[in-house]
């Protein structure tokens, strides 16, 4: 071959100029690799669906005519690393040309920039053709150390890809619709709540495969994998949440519950896809009205110009069903969030990797890596995880961070939590979305404050709370939810950083309110809780 072309995990975008053209001189490259199944301890999942995407991709480009070089984990044993295997792939095969997208997380972006500057032959690194903005004019729109406000980032996003636009005003007058998508789910909303659209795909050679090869996995491993792998798949995954979850995407983007029981889901994708009558028992899960997309997008498998286009589309079909401020939550989450998450990540690096700006330095509690907790949100939230490799994102921020944050652990630790055990979890939008939006870690680069709650937030957004050990209306009693004195502990260290935050000023007022009696009590508890992380 005269060409080499890499293809890494998260590059499977069929759509790609690259493909446009068959041509024998060009050699498709995709390898598993110990050096990724390594860098971080993934969900056995997280894992299974990569490399089930992977093989998938190769096959579907081999059948489109291109010559393709699919390696697993069998063959890539005796490289040491991406660099290694590539070295002697180049020679194995005479290659004077080497080609490869520029990968989205810095460590491989500074691994193949390393070993291309002393590459003998021509070097070509391509975009991925994937986000809305591409890398080259990332630099436009962020710069290092600024404190980037969403909305304001949103609105030129709305404007310059015209996406739910009248002319240069946002369609309905409004740009945001948030305040309207705060609903609890209530139990007489369960018999509407659609089962997830899950698939069963065979992964029992990827398991045997990372069983021989010691790979060290966290959660639990299905030999069939619930999650899209192929284009096709996620494309059904699309049209699913498109028909039965989309109208209600925003008014429920929030609620979580633990009444629906996950344990007895049933997976046969194709079933539930063309019958309108869900059967009661796929009724079981935790997805709610969440796209669970996350995957095929962060695989670049679905472009997010294409999910968007598709959801605009049955917006606009439904006659009304689906009202604007359920597709614009949904369009603010892709366009906003996810572009904006990437542009912060992009300019912050590699600092943003070390920042600490609460200095917090706790350890994460063990009970992180496998649920055994008496507080039943912190429970749902961690053994779900585990099973499914997915929490959605209140779950992940309100649940889970929260708990970091007014504990105080250490960043590196919650975010090497994070990076593993989510099936979307790539260090480019884990990380800001962990060490900034959910661990204020960056001093506000993300988000303007820090999402800090006590147990009334749980209490008022599920249903967690009716049957857990501790009591949520207490503070500082025996068997007081320890959210609550562990928000006051930490509002209470932190009184320097917040106090003069327009948005925390209220908070200090309501804490200069107590007696001094009270607010000893309620601190002497944090201590104790904080002293006693392992048992909670
Ligand atoms: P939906 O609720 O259906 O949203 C649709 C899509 O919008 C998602 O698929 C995702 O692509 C995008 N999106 C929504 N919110 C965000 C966000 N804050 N940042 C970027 N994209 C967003 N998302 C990841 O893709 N990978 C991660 O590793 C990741 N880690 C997170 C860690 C923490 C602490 C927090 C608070 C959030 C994290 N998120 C991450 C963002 C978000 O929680 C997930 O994208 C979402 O839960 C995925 O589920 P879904 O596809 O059902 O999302």
């Amino acid at each position: 071959a005269k060409r080499l072309r890499l293809i890494l995990g998260d590059q499977l975008n069929a759509a790609h100029t690259w493909y446009q053209q068959q041509d024998n001189d060009t050699l498709y490259v995709l390898a598993e690799l110990k050096q990724e199944t390594d860098y971080a301890k993934h969900h056995v999942q997280k894992v299974c669906a990569f490399f089930a995407a992977m093989q998938a991709f190769a096959n579907a480009l081999r059948n489109a005519g291109h010559r393709v070089l699919h390696l697993t984990l069998d063959d890539t044993a005796k490289y040491q690393d991406l660099p290694a295997l590539l070295t002697g792939l180049m020679s194995q095969y005479q290659v004077r040309e080497f080609h490869y997208q520029l990968p989205d997380e810095y460590r491989l972006r500074q691994q193949l920039s390393r070993f291309c500057r002393q590459l003998p032959i021509a070097v070509m690194a391509f975009e991925t053709e994937h986000f809305y903005l591409s890398d080259a004019e990332l630099k436009d729109y962020f710069s290092k150390g600024k404190k980037h406000r969403l909305e304001h980032f949103y609105r030129k996003m709305r404007r310059r890809f015209n996406l739910l636009m009248q002319g240069d005003a946002p369609a309905g007058g409004q740009w945001n619709y948030d305040a309207d998508n705060r609903q609890k789910l209530k139990v007489a909303d369960f018999e509407f709540v659609p089962a997830p659209l899950l698939f069963s795909n065979d992964v029992s050679d990827i398991l045997t495969r990372l069983e021989r090869h010691n790979i060290k996995t966290i959660g639990l491993a299905h030999s069939s994998l619930l999650w899209p792998i192929t284009r096709h798949q996620a494309n059904e995954l699309l049209q699913y949440f498109c028909r039965h979850c989309l109208a209600n995407f925003g008014r429920f983007q929030d609620a979580m519950t633990g009444k629906l029981d996950p344990s007895n889901q049933i997976t046969n994708g194709q079933l539930t896809l063309e019958s309108e009558q869900i059967p009661a028992q796929h009724n079981k899960q935790r997805s709610l009205y969440h796209s669970r997309l996350s995957f095929a997008l962060n695989a670049k498998i679905l472009s997010p110009q294409h999910v968007i286009d598709t959801a605009i589309a049955s917006y606009q079909q439904a006659d009304g069903a689906i009202t604007l401020a359920q597709i614009e939550g949904f369009v603010r989450q892709i366009l906003g969030w996810r572009e904006f998450i990437r542009g912060v990540y992009w300019a912050n690096m590699p600092e943003y990797a070390r920042l600490n700006n609460l200095a917090a330095e706790r350890q994460l509690p063990s009970w992180f890596w496998h649920g055994d907790t008496k507080m039943s949100c912190m429970q749902h939230a961690i053994k779900q995880s585990l099973d499914y490799a997915y929490a959605h994102h209140i779950q992940r921020l309100m649940v889970t961070g929260n708990f970091c944050l007014i504990a105080g652990i250490n960043p590196d630790e919650v975010d090497a939590w994070y990076l593993g055990i989510y099936i979307d979890a790539i260090e480019w939008v884990e990380m800001p979305n962990t060490r900034g939006m959910s661990q204020f870690a960056d001093g506000g680069i993300v988000g303007s404050k820090a999402y800090a709650a006590s147990g009334n937030y749980i209490n008022k957004m599920s249903d967690y709370c009716s049957d857990c050990h501790y009591k949520v209306k207490q503070t500082h009693s025996e068997n007081a939810c320890p959210l609550n004195a562990l928000y006051w502990h930490f509002m209470q260290r932190h009184i320097e950083d917040f106090s003069s935050n327009p948005r925390t000023r209220m908070v200090y007022a309501n804490w200069l309110k107590k007696p001094e009696q009270t607010q000893q009590l309620i601190l002497q508890r944090a201590q104790y809780l904080l002293n006693n992380i392992e048992n909670l």
